[in-house]
């Protein structure tokens, strides 16, 4: 069986711990590897290596530092065939998919090469008479990583570029699920010139995270997962002096406006809400139809698509699928139990994915489309993430019920509405009490160049991931204000507040 380990000092290494886990191909349920959870010594390790690399990597110029990104930026796509296809085989999005999980991660790689002027700092002359300020954003030192299950690739990729552009060294915890992309772009990132031990990978689960998150030399923690670990993320790494961005869950809402393109919409919805398989933070689960006029024709249109929907493998010869397995066994599992709750909460099952069969799948963990109708905010369908190919439909009378019921929602990261009416766009974008939101665009994830994260409990910490924010989170501002000696020649003592 293939063994995944570690990624450390710019080597693998095979690690000392007697704990490990299994890595399935969910097109097959078949395990195609066993991945190493670092003991919490090992984790140390990996820190204690980062942290001695800061001192030489810290002060390498800006633009060295970019340059060898730039390099990296080459390699990724040079190899995002090979990275897609790790993907799929792991994760089973399929590989068209995959390949756009790639793109997006390397946009914030390209936007991170832009670091010699991002992190020029600022300069003011003359703030009094012969003084200058200036402030400079200087690196942290250690930070580190942990990510989900659902972007191996591309989670990951909001996180290092930048850190490393800003000359932080990073220690990288990604999901066990599907540990192999990071670290086949730990070894890219030694290709493009990366020195060892900048950037290193440990394959682990709590253990190892609890190290990353109490340790004294670890300076920052960026997270992206589940909401109940977001919390305990934030919670745990900002008591011990840290400073964290924790992005959690979601239940993204897409409101249908009764003037809405409905064609344009009923597209846009069916892969926002089934693409990947649901396992996305910005996907649409739940679709709010304004008036029961609209509600019926939305449902019609979608129950014709969902019929077309084609769920297999994520790597097939020939044109890809529209759809594949989820992660795990249990987790289709937990996704078949919540639309058995779904029904006994009373809410219309119109397609039951769990009727879906899949030509020559094994025991791949396929779960067909489904659609709910009727479902309101006091379901559980409603009220918690599925992370599955479950749409909801909630009709509610009006545009005022819509943004009331959304902003009730514990979850705030994505939402989207659909409407000619600039006016209703425009009170919407004001309005909602989520951190992005998408105009007749059903995923609104911001560029690499603005950045990403939700409200309420899909966020905890100020800032938010990649773009401005994620220079300003790997960054810590120091400001000069110097006078040179032709000012200072008089000999009196100032008891006063300084003032220019
Ligand atoms: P998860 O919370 O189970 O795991 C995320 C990471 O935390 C993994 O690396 C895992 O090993 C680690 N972890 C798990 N349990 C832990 C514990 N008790 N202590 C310390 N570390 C622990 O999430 P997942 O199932 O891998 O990913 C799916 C979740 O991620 C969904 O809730 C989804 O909405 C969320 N997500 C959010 C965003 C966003 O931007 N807000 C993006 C992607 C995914």
């Amino acid at each position: 069986m293939k063994m995944l380990s570690h990624y450390l000092n710019g080597e693998f290494s095979t690690g000392q711990s007697q704990r490990s886990s299994p890595v399935y191909n969910p097109a097959t349920g078949e395990q195609s590897a066993q991945v190493a959870l670092a003991t919490a010594d090992e984790t140390r390790e990996a820190v204690r290596i980062a942290d001695e690399a800061f001192a030489a990597w810290s002060k390498v110029s800006p633009l060295k530092r970019a340059r060898i990104l730039f390099k990296f930026k080459a390699l990724v796509e040079e190899h995002t065939d090979e990275l897609a296809r790790l993907i799929s085989s792991e994760h089973g999005k399929v590989f068209s998919d995959a390949k756009g999980e790639v793109t997006r991660g390397l946009e914030v790689v390209e936007f991170a090469c832009g670091i010699p002027h991002l992190q020029k700092g600022e300069h003011s002359m003359n703030v009094g008479s012969s003084v200058d300020s200036y402030s400079m954003m200087q690196p942290l030192g250690v930070c580190a990583g942990i990510s989900p299950f659902n972007f191996p690739a591309m989670v990951p990729m909001w996180m290092f570029p930048i850190a490393l552009a800003c000359g932080n060294t990073f220690v990288m915890k990604p999901s066990e699920k599907d540990p192999s992309t990071p670290l086949r772009l730990a070894e890219l990132l030694k290709e493009a010139g990366l020195p060892d031990g900048v950037f290193n990978v440990v394959n682990g689960d709590k253990e190892a995270v609890d190290v990353l998150l109490t340790d004294k030399r670890v300076q920052a923690i960026s997270f992206v997962g589940s909401t109940p670990i977001a919390e305990y993320i934030y919670a745990t790494a900002s008591a011990h002096g840290k400073r964290v961005q924790a992005l959690g869950g979601a239940k993204n809402h897409m409101v249908i406006m009764p003037d809405a393109d409905l064609d344009q919409a009923v597209g846009a919805l069916m892969g926002a809400a089934y693409g990947s398989a649901g396992e996305r933070c910005m996907a649409i689960s739940v679709a709010v139809p304004v008036g029961e006029d609209t509600a019926n024709r939305l449902r019609e249109k979608l129950v014709a698509e969902l019929d077309k929907l084609t769920v297999g493998p994520g790597l097939v010869d020939g044109p890809d699928n529209d759809m594949g397995p989820l992660i795990t066994r249990e987790h289709r599992d937990k996704v078949a139990d919540y639309i058995q709750v779904g029904v006994d909460e009373g809410a219309e099952l119109v397609v039951d994915g769990r009727q879906t069969t899949v030509d020559g799948a094994g025991d791949g963990y396929f779960i067909g489309g489904t659609l709910f109708d009727h479902v309101t905010p006091k379901m559980r369908i409603h009220s918690e993430e599925i992370f599955g190919p479950v749409l909801a439909i909630a009709r509610v009378a009006s545009f005022d019920e819509a943004v009331s019921m959304i902003n009730a929602h514990e979850y705030g990261n994505g939402t989207a509405i659909f409407t000619r009416d600039g006016d209703a766009a425009r009170q919407y974008c004001e309005q909602i009490q989520v951190g992005m939101v998408g105009v007749n665009v059903p995923i609104p994830v911001p560029m690499a160049f603005h950045s990403f994260g939700g409200w309420k409990r899909s966020l905890f910490g100020p800032l938010h991931m990649h773009g401005p924010d994620g220079v300003r989170f790997y960054t810590r501002m120091k400001t000069i204000t110097q006078r040179w000696p032709s000012g200072i020649r008089e000999e009196t003592n100032h008891f006063t507040m300084p003032t220019m």
